[in-house]
């Protein structure tokens, strides 16, 4: 069995941008790959940001426990980790890397306890995460709003995490995030 390094925050964060910055910094650490019912956006691509399913495939892949967490981040909209996901990067000798909602992130956390690192990143207020949002301009008005009011109840999260990592200054918390990294992939 191999490491988990878990990043979590709610939408807007930042934590898509810190996970690729470290993926350019660590051969170590390889993204694990969600499956996701939501159409893709600008440039991401199947098979590499998201596996882009249909909900019937979905449905049939719960059915088939083939989950190791799963959930409706957004009514309608599933999210979830393939089991053989994780097998296939461990199998590869690397450490996985995840970006998933605050739930995701606990539930994995529970399940994989020490093998496992949590880290929670914290915008420096509701206000600025708004901002960085709708800066992002990859969602609707109502998609927005949606994300928005979860947003607000996610924030108090991060007392449960292992770690809450300051996303105020981008250069700042990538650095502190290479410490961190560098720190469980090595202790
Ligand atoms: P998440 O994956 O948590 O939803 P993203 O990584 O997509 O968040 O970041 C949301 C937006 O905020 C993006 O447009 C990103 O470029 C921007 N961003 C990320 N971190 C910072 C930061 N420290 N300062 C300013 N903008 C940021
Ligand atoms: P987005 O639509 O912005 O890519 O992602 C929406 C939310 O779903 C983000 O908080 C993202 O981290 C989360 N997410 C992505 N993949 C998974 C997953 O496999 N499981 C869970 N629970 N959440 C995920």
């Amino acid at each position: 069995m191999g490491k988990l390094l878990i990043f979590s925050a709610p939408s807007g964060a930042g934590k898509t941008t810190i996970v690729h910055h470290l993926l350019t910094k660590f051969p170590e650490l390889e993204f694990s790959i969600s499956a996701t019912t939501r159409q893709a956006r600008g440039d991401e691509e199947n098979g590499k940001d998201y596996y882009f399913i249909s909900k019937e495939e979905f449905l049939h892949r719960i059915a088939k426990k083939q989950f190791v967490e799963f959930e409706e981040v957004y009514s309608g909209t599933f999210y979830g980790t393939l089991r053989q996901e994780i097998e296939r990067i461990w199998a590869n000798g690397k450490t996985v890397i995840f970006d998933i909602d605050v739930e995701g992130g606990l539930h994995l956390k529970r399940k994989y306890q020490d093998q496992a690192l949590a880290i929670f990143v914290q915008p420096p207020s509701l206000e600025v995460l708004i901002e960085r949002l709708t800066g992002r301009g990859t969602d609707s008005e109502e998609k927005l709003k949606e994300r928005f009011a979860k947003a607000e109840k996610e924030l108090n999260y991060a007392p449960r995490f292992d770690v809450i990592l300051k996303n105020y200054d981008l250069a700042t918390a990538c650095a502190e995030a290479e410490k961190l990294v560098g720190d469980f992939l090595y202790k």
